[in-house]
Parts: structure tokens; C-alpha cells; sequence
């Protein structure tokens, strides 16, 4: 298995509860490195941009709304088998379901408050790193 990258954001819960060090910290536990990372308040149009996927769910505009609420972190990530290795350690999207010792088992509030994003396929990781970084960024 080859070195690959990944995409990721400490969400506003998250990020406005302190608790983005210790995310940070169970990343590079897990043996990712940062290659870049950004914190940034993202605009309406950013963030309904990214979530564009889910814009016929009913929580939608929630999410948008949640999403904009506060700085979120921005990171790129790199290790052996990325993509599938963060959405293990991010556990499952509701915390109530997530596995013990997964971020969102230890640090989600809620289904939607669920404090990481990390994409769901190589391919999903390639256009949400191109999304927030430039190429210059992620030559590190
Ligand atoms: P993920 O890949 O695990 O982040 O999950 P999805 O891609 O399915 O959903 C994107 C994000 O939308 C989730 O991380 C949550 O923040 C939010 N979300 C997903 N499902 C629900 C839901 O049923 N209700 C609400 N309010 N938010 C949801």
C-alpha cells in the first residue's frame, strides 16, 4: 500500500471547544502527518459549495448553517492507505454509533455536530484538497 493523502476539517464545535489539539494529536497518533493545515472561517457559498452533495437532504441548510458558525481547521493529511485509515479512526458519522477510542466517539456532540470531516474516497479526497489548498501548499 503507497503513501496517500487525505482531506480533512476540525469542525466549529470542535474548533470553538477547545478541542482541536487532541484531534490533531490522535491524527499524528495514528500515524498521519500533516502536510498542511489552515484555520479559516468559511463563507455560506464555501461552505455550501463543499456539502453540495447533500443539498436535497433536509438537513442541508442546517448543516450550512453549523458549518459557518465558527473557524473550522483545514488539514491535509498523508499516510499508507489515508483515505480509508482516517474514516476509521473518525468513527461513524452519528457518535452514538461511533466504535470506543474513534474522534467522534470521544469528541462528537451530536449526529450533526459530529466535530471531524474526512472524505469518503480517493478520488472525493483529490477535489476537497483542491478546494481549500493550493498546489504550493501541499509540495511540503
Ligand atoms: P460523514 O461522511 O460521516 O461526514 O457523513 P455524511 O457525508 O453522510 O454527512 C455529512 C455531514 O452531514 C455529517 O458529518 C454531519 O455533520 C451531517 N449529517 C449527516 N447526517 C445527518 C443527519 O441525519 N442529520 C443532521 N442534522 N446532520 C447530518
Amino acid at each position: 500500500m503507497s503513501v496517500e493523502r487525505t482531506f480533512s476539517i476540525i469542525k466549529p464545535d470542535a474548533v470553538a471547544a477547545g478541542k482541536s489539539g487532541a484531534i490533531l494529536a490522535k491524527l499524528e497518533g495514528a500515524g498521519f502527518r500533516i502536510v498542511a493545515l489552515r484555520k479559516i472561517l468559511l463563507s455560506q457559498a464555501q461552505a455550501e459549495g463543499f456539502y453540495a452533495v447533500h443539498r436535497e437532504r433536509p438537513f442541508y441548510g442546517s448543516l450550512v448553517k453549523f458549518m459557518t458558525e465558527g473557524p473550522v481547521i483545514v488539514i491535509a493529511l498523508e499516510r499508507e492507505d489515508a483515505v480509508k485509515k482516517l474514516r476509521e479512526v473518525m468513527g461513524a458519522t452519528n457518535p452514538a454509533n461511533a466504535a470506543e477510542g474513534t474522534i467522534r466517539k470521544c469528541f462528537a456532540e451530536s449526529i450533526e455536530r459530529n466535530c471531524i470531516h474526512g472524505s469518503d474516497a480517493p478520488e472525493t479526497a483529490a477535489v476537497e484538497l483542491a478546494y481549500f489548498f493550493c498546489t504550493l501548499d501541499l509540495g511540503l
